[in-house]
């Protein structure tokens, strides 16, 4: 993995003077930027509505922030996509709902002479993407992974240990890039014996929850506990990929009277955080919506004048037709001990005692 980050721009360095002239390049500064968010799976996308309309707007744009509904959601947001070229919008910001399904719209921005940016999530398949920019995605399953062990390792110091495997949704590209990240940790594990999935089902699409739906994790780990853990069978770790699946796991682990496991998870929604502070999930993964934004925007405002933005990663993120130019930010891994340090500064979290 990548690890050569500046911290992340503060994109509001003032260059409302450029007046709408813009340059030779660039766009006017009062242009229309179109937003086009994912359904709501996950704290972040609703934080990231906010921020980007209330950004944009202290940025001198107008802005257009959509999220795809909550079922129809690839046609959603092909159509928002679609309205935002035709409204002329000069950069387009995708949280891909589809990450495979979306070539024909961003063919049409690129044509319109439009910028497209993936946000958080990469979209796949097309040339037409200029950027990408998200949280380290492989980092932070590697961080997962690591957590996974560390916390196993501190409750009982020698193995094997059983574990159970979850990832996201597999048309998010997302979901594969944390599995691989966390396997890169756990599989040495698991070829040494050490670590053992009771459950043999290893290969991510076995492991895939559709849509990052908490009643998905649910099931299937209902399902596991009853093929797999009957009697007083130890389940030692699972791994989370995100903090709504690690809640609707635990949820199943609870109904089932067994003791809860090591629980990793992603994004510090205030619910798994109060989780962890209480010592029920394990740990979670900071990625910090206002950074992300904030990169997104200063991208923006560097297109806007005409210049190139910001990029520290040339090589990660091939996306079958190219290698994206791509701004990674680094995730943060939280448990109980370092809480109140990571989030310190997160007015959503406010102040944690431990
Ligand atoms: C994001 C995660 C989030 C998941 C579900 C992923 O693409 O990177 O932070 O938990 O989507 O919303």
């Amino acid at each position: 993995a990548t690890l050569a980050l500046t911290g992340c721009g503060s994109g509001r360095d003032g260059d409302s003077d450029s007046g709408s002239a813009g340059s030779a390049k660039g766009f006017a500064a009062d242009s229309l930027i179109g937003v086009a968010l994912p359904s709501k799976t996950s704290e972040n996308w609703v934080l990231a509505g906010d921020l980007f309309t209330n950004g944009l707007k202290e940025a001198g744009f107008k802005s257009d922030v959509q999220y795809a509904g909550a079922s129809t959601t690839v046609a959603d947001q092909q159509a928002q996509i679609t309205a935002m070229v035709t409204k002329g919008a000069k950069v387009i910001v995708i949280g891909a709902t589809d990450a495979a399904q979306l070539s024909t719209q961003v063919a049409a921005a690129h044509a319109a002479g439009a910028k497209v940016i993936a946000y958080d999530r990469l979209i796949t398949g097309t040339p037409d993407l200029d950027y990408y920019v998200a949280f380290d995605n492989f980092k932070v399953g590697q961080l997962q992974g690591q957590a996974l062990l560390d916390g196993m390792k501190a409750k009982k110091p020698n193995g094997p240990y059983n574990i159970e495997l979850f990832s996201g949704s597999p048309d998010d590209n997302n979901a594969g890039v944390f599995f691989n990240g966390a396997m890169s940790v756990l599989k040495p594990e698991i070829d040494k014996g050490n670590v053992v999935v009771a459950s043999k089902q290893t290969d991510v699409k076995q492991t895939a929850i559709q849509g990052w739906k908490a009643e998905g994790a649910q099931a299937r780990m209902d399902q596991l506990l009853t093929s797999t853990y009957g009697g007083n069978k130890a389940l030692d770790g699972v791994l989370s990929p995100n903090d709504t699946l690690a809640r609707a796991i635990i949820t199943s682990i609870k109904g089932a009277g067994k003791p809860i496991p090591v629980v990793t998870g992603q994004d510090s929604e205030v619910e798994s955080v109060k989780s962890i502070m209480a010592g029920e999930q394990y740990m979670t993964i900071n990625k910090d919506t206002r950074n992300l934004v904030k990169q997104t925007i200063a991208m923006i405002q560097a297109l806007q004048k005409g210049d190139k933005p910001e990029i520290n990663d040339t090589k990660s993120y091939n996306n079958g037709s190219k290698v994206v130019d791509t701004y990674l930010l680094p995730p943060v891994a939280v448990t109980k001990a370092n809480a109140a340090e990571a989030y310190a500064n997160d007015p959503k979290l406010g102040p944690l005692t431990k």
